[in-house]
């Protein structure tokens, strides 16, 4: 009875290490798989601590069974120690135990070598890292197999010196099983206690990794939402708002300009909306989550038009949804686009149709003009003045419909190097003649020197002519006309200024949006082509006016890189 009482509480002790492990373990939460240094420390000194305990309180209680079989159960905490541990670990382990045997039991020869387990500990400290790498019943094998030659080895020796004048003992022998048997359990109970433990710590850090990656997967989703120009939200199967993207937040705080995404997030969409040009969406979004549809259409909100898609979110493959995802397009400014496009369209037609009659008028007028050459000579030398009067007229007709030809052709994208000093003069006599029957003068300063420049001559034209037909357009009789050249860093000027009623700054912004106009039979397109023409040069536009006093419309053309300068 003495005996299973001392075993017992030897067994207790052995076993301290399996409720201190996991216990200071899970406190500090150390991973050794983990390479962060000092987390890999602790639980290395953890170990330790809990071995150096357990082998001291175990020494301290150590008993002999009988007076013969020694009962002290380091071995299972020494070995843990040996191979879970650092070699340094070990071997302050191995230390330890070797002073307290020497301070508590006399000298006997071999029984020190055999009672401490010393003859195993090199073997134990060289599998560590073989064992440490192996799974868990590799692991259970060697220390069960290391145990039971220690226990073996130390229990067997007292058996060698029992004194002979004793009988063999049956129950002594029995004890002697016992004895070894206790200790394998125990490093058993010990190992499972420390894999359970790391296996936990293991999965934890899974966990944390999980989601860490998810968190940031979860940031990378938001952030791409927000980047995106539509309005996103998401809802819930109820209808309440889950999340809502940055385009959504900003148009949303057009009418409650203090709204934050926290505070949108959790309200029904239904009331949120509520108020809004955009509440007809609320609506929209039920429906879909009702018949758990896609739907996409076009709705045409007061002066603006939205194309949204509501689909519902799916689990998996499944049909079951759990909300939807409503995208808000504010296309108002496409559909614009598109509209003018299409007055585009039909005004180049126009065009077309204008260039080809004015072909049609040409040759009429070259037979108008042969017959009067011939009627010129038929006739009496006193009328010759009038002829060529008329002649001259005739010729100035046909040359403005020239010059409106070769606007009224397609353009080409072709450029040449061109004087822009030269186009200015091609087109001189045509603005002469605009100018003059409105009763206004055409004044040209022109640089002195002007480098040439890759223009498409014609589409340059163009840009002259809208410039200074608007500028006549602007101007009542004698107003002043000025074509100027200048030379700028880089590039050249083109200025035309006229001295009209200036344009307010307000108008100004507008002026090259396509079909501004206000002009009762004007187009609204002059500017625009002019911007379009410009910025295929590589050139830019810009306005100044001086309300009352006039306005000047200025065009910078750049030469291109490594473009040498020509002759004026
Ligand atoms: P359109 O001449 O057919 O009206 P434009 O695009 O050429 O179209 O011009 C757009 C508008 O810009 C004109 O209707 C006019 O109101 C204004 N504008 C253009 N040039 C001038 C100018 N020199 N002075 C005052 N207003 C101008
Ligand atoms: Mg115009």
């Amino acid at each position: 009875m003495v005996a299973v009482k001392e075993i017992l509480l030897q067994v207790l002790i052995a076993c301290s290490p399996a409720f201190l492990f996991p216990l200071i373990f899970e406190r500090c939460r150390p991973y050794p798989v983990q390479n962060a240094g000092p987390e890999r420390n602790s639980y290395y000194n953890i170990l330790l601590c809990s071995c150096l305990i357990s082998i001291l309180i175990c020494s301290t209680f150590s008993t002999y069974l009988f007076g013969i079989i020694p009962l002290n159960y380091f071995l299972p905490s020494l070995f843990i120690g040996m191979l879970y541990g650092r070699l340094r670990d070990g071997l302050i382990l191995a230390a330890v135990q070797l002073i307290i045997y020497i301070l508590i039991t006399p000298f006997k020869g071999i029984g020190f070598l055999l009672d401490t387990g010393l003859v195993l500990y090199p073997m134990v400290l060289l599998s560590s890292g073989r064992f440490k790498r192996g799974g868990r019943q590799a692991k259970l094998i060697t220390l069960s197999f290391f145990l039971l030659v220690g226990q073996y080895l130390s229990t067997s020796l007292s058996f060698l010196t029992w004194p002979l004048s004793h009988k063999m003992d049956l129950t002594v022998i029995l004890f002697g099983i016992v004895n070894i048997a206790v200790a394998v359990v125990i490093g058993g109970l010990l190992l499972v206690v420390i894999e359970s433990s790391l296996d936990k710590e293991r999965l934890q850090m899974q966990v944390t990794q999980l989601s860490r990656r998810y968190f940031r997967e979860a940031e990378k989703l938001q952030q791409m939402m927000d980047a995106a120009p539509v309005s996103i939200l998401l809802l819930d199967q109820q209808g309440r708002i889950v999340s809502v993207n940055d385009t959504f937040l900003n148009f949303y705080r057009t009418e409650h300009p203090e709204a934050v995404k926290e505070e949108l997030v959790g309200r029904m969409l239904n009331e949120t909306l509520k108020g809004l040009d955009i509440e007809i969406f609320g609506a929209r979004a039920e429906r879909t989550l009702r018949n758990r549809e896609t739907t996409s259409e076009l709705v045409q909100v007061g002066e603006r038009m939205f194309y949204t898609s509501t689909s519902p979110i799916k689990r998996g493959h499944t049909d079951e949804t759990f909300g939807a995802v409503i995208i808000i397009q504010d296309i108002t400014e496409l559909e614009t686009l598109r509209t003018e496009l299409g007055n585009v369209e039909r005004l180049s037609l126009v065009g077309q149709m204008a260039a080809g009659i004015t072909h049609e008028i040409r040759n009429p007028m070259a037979v108008v003009r042969g017959f009067l050459q011939l009627m010129k000579e038929k006739s009496p030398p006193s009328l010759d003045h009038y002829y060529r009067i008329v002649m001259d007229e005739l010729d100035r007709a046909n040359g403005i419909i020239n010059d409106f030809l070769s606007l009224a052709q397609s353009r080409s994208v072709n450029k040449e190097e061109c004087q822009l000093h030269d186009i200015i003069h091609e087109l001189s006599p045509l603005l002469w003649a605009d100018a003059n029957l409105r009763g206004q003068s055409i004044e040209l300063k022109l640089a002195p020197y002007l480098p040439t420049l890759p223009l498409n001559n014609k589409e340059i034209k163009q840009v002259i002519l809208n410039l200074s037909r608007n500028a006549m357009e602007a101007m009542e009789d004698k107003g002043q006309l000025t074509l100027e050249t200048r030379n700028i860093p880089g590039g050249v000027e083109l200025r035309v200024t006229d001295t009209g009623p200036g344009i307010p700054p307000a108008k100004q912004e507008k002026l090259f949006q396509p079909f501004f106009t206000t002009k009762a039979q004007g187009t609204g397109l002059g500017l625009a082509l002019c911007l379009s023409i410009i910025e295929r040069h590589n050139g830019k536009i810009s306005v100044e006016s001086d309300e009352g006093r006039g306005t000047t419309f200025s065009v910078k053309f750049m030469k291109p890189l490594g473009h040498n300068a020509g002759d004026a």
